[in-house]
């Protein structure tokens, strides 16, 4: 990745931490899932107001560090207007760039967070909205934990 590019990159998750996306409670949501990372001390709960098998709006709400709180609200960005299988794919994707650094061809937002697989220990921290969010989509009553899941 050139540095005009890692630096794009950086912008993106500064910018989402300086201003969350869908930050907050959301009155309307069918669906919550809540997330926790202890390893890093983050929390990330997910609302969702699932439209048949659309998500028709999603914010997040959470505490702790950076990576964990750009990542939520790049996430919602992300998953608007998406179904549970495009949702569940977009997931994949994502996973696959904080867990390998290979980001995809063309630009995309997701690809800011290329570098955390150079940091293990905060790919838990990456990738913690998105779980609560696929919990959130099956309607899975019991809180994600990053402490069950293989990363
Ligand atoms: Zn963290």
């Amino acid at each position: 990745m050139s540095a005009d590019l890692s630096e794009l990159y950086q912008q993106v998750i500064l910018d989402h931490n300086r201003r969350p996306r869908n930050r907050g409670k959301l009155p309307t949501a069918n669906r919550v899932a809540h997330g926790n990372n202890p390893s890093c001390g983050d929390e990330c709960s997910v609302h969702l107001r699932l439209d048949g098998d659309r998500i028709a709006e999603i914010t997040f709400d959470g505490s702790g560090c950076a990576i964990s709180q750009a990542s939520a609200s790049l996430m919602t960005t992300q998953l608007k207007g998406k179904t549970a299988a495009e949702a569940q794919k977009l997931y994949d994707e994502f996973h696959h760039i904080v867990t390998t650094g290979e980001a995809p061809a063309e630009i995309s937002d997701l690809a800011a967070f290329a570098g955390v697989h150079t940091f293990p220990a905060r790919i838990k921290c990456a990738t913690l909205g998105w779980h609560a969010a696929l919990n959130a989509l099956k309607g899975d009553p019991l809180p994600a934990t990053t402490e069950t899941h293989k990363d």
